[in-house]
């Protein structure tokens, strides 16, 4: 039998605030600290290197702690087996799939959030009002109507998944929300053959099945082959399905192909489809006058998703959807219990718009960290910098062209190069196995990060150049090291 607590009194009621707050002060300075050092001289390490034995097993083979240790202990552990070991993604040689750098701004607007725990679902205060802001700036910049719907979500994964979401409800053609898919006949959605994998997650999440989602062969460019396209939808409503939604992706993971997206809304006008564009990393161009034009058309969706944690530089997690049909966006989520109902004055006066606009209720403050970082740096001089990325994956090409052996793999439409090593009088298995060998070299030598990916069927090497910290010193490293390790493998 346990003891009763002894009942509460002014000196031993509990909480987990420090104890002695300038103790607390001090070790809370002195990660701040660490972390921006950390920042600061991450180009004096290597982007990457295999966790030592220790570090795993630690990590590994911890008791769950039920007594407290402390906040030094604890914070010692994190700095020797955690800090130091991620996948290198903040360092100026990371070319690594499309992934986000982060911001010393967006650290502390991160730290600044998790310190108000601002609760998202509305409500009537400061947060919300800045999220709302946050969103008509994103429409202003990616050429929707300021007055457009949309919510911040964890990813582009998320945001894309809402947008079609919606696009289902809005063009279902019976009540989805009552009866399910129960109550019309089989909804279909078009996208290329390289649609990001959230798109088949979506619709089989959905209950549709992956089938329904239609994958139109890419022309050699890789963007969506619009005549094929329409002979899908013409072929599936002359069989009794009822097609909803045409995918168009702005920047495809693989190769940074850009369909020609005022084709697709051509498409979807004459056809009544609803027109959803994936532009996870590739919207982001939109911020650019100079790169906009790659991304026409794009003002044309019904829905557009992109994240601010890879081409926006933020840290993680931050990604918008945007919607121009507010009724159809709230009509596909809003839901009020009764303990929610908007009074119309206090703290719960203008309800809770944004858990009317996705699948979370409670929701952190997001938007802190884009509403600082577009304020403090500007929306010009983020701009400049993805146009700096543009123009570094395009010397890489070049430079790389004139390497002997290396081979483009797809053209470089905005800031991804693929490309391999082809030497005459070896095999295609040869050469890809000769590709793969090189990249992990390269990888596991500290050269850079750079990822492998397959077009055409065969082993690429993908640079990705989505990074605010690169210079073009980073990237002739990464040509030194490249002709380097073939050299190596070649005697
Ligand atoms: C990264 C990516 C996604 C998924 O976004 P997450 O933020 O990783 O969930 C979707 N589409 C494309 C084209 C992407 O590059």
């Amino acid at each position: 039998m346990t003891e009763h607590a002894p009942a509460p009194t002014h000196s031993t009621d509990l909480t987990l605030d420090p104890n002695d707050w300038a103790e607390f002060r001090t070790l809370a300075h002195r990660m701040v600290d660490d972390s921006l050092e950390h920042l600061r001289t991450l180009g004096d390490r290597a982007p990457w290197q295999t966790m030592p034995g220790s570090t795993r097993e630690t990590l590994s083979a911890e008791q769950l702690p039920r007594e407290g240790q402390g906040d030094d202990a604890t914070y010692a552990q994190f700095a020797e087996h955690v800090l130091p070991y991620t996948n290198g993604n903040r360092h100026p040689r990371f070319w690594g799939w499309i992934q986000g750098n982060g911001t010393p701004l967006g650290m502390m607007a991160d730290m600044l959030a998790a310190g108000m725990n601002a609760h998202l679902a509305g409500l009537d205060q400061a947060p919300k009002l800045v999220e709302l802001k946050v969103i008509g700036w994103l429409a202003e910049l990616m050429g929707f109507p300021t007055d457009s719907s949309g919510v911040l979500m964890s990813g582009g994964t998320m945001a894309n998944l809402v947008g079609l979401a919606v696009a289902r409800h809005a063009r279902a053609g019976f009540d989805l929300r009552a009866d399910g898919l129960h109550g019309g006949p089989p909804l279909t959605v078009y996208a290329s053959s390289e649609v990001h994998s959230w798109a088949q997650k979506s619709v089989e999440l959905f209950g549709m099945g992956s089938a329904s989602l239609r994958k139109a062969p890419v022309d050699a460019s890789l963007r969506i082959d619009v005549g094929a396209l329409e002979s899908m939808i013409a072929a599936d409503r002359a069989s009794g399905s009822r097609p909803i939604c045409v995918i168009g992706t702005a920047g495809t993971v693989n190769s940074g192909a850009i369909d020609d997206l005022n084709a697709l809304a051509d498409v979807c006008a004459r056809e009544k489809l609803w027109f959803h564009v994936d532009g996870a990393f590739g919207a982001l161009a939109a911020l650019s006058p100079t790169l906009r034009p790659l991304v026409a058309g794009m003002e044309r969706a019904d829905s557009l998703a992109f994240d601010l944690h890879k081409w926006g530089y933020l840290p993680y997690e931050i990604a918008c959807v945007l919607v121009k049909d507010r009724a159809a966006h709230e009509g596909t989520f809003s839901v009020t219990p009764s303990y929610l109902t908007d009074e119309g004055r206090g703290v719960i006066a203008g309800g809770l718009p944004f858990a009317d606009r996705g699948i979370e209720l409670t929701r952190g403050f997001k938007a802190l960290k884009v509403w600082m970082s577009f304020k403090a740096h500007g929306v010009d001089a983020i701009a400049a910098v993805i146009e700096q990325n543009v123009a570094q994956a395009r010397e890489l090409a070049a430079r790389l062209a004139k390497v002997p052996d290396v081979v483009l793999a797809a053209p470089v439409s905005l800031n991804i190069v693929c490309f391999r090593f082809a030497p005459s009088g070896l095999t295609d298995e040869a050469q890809d196995a000769l590709n793969k060998e090189i990249l992990l070299r390269v990888q596991e030598t500290g050269t850079a990060i750079i990822s492998g990916s397959k077009i055409d069927g065969r082993y690429v090497m993908r640079a990705a150049c989505s990074n605010h910290r690169s210079t073009w010193a980073d990237f002739e490293q990464l040509l030194t090291g490249l002709e380097r390790i073939r050299g190596e493998l070649a005697s």
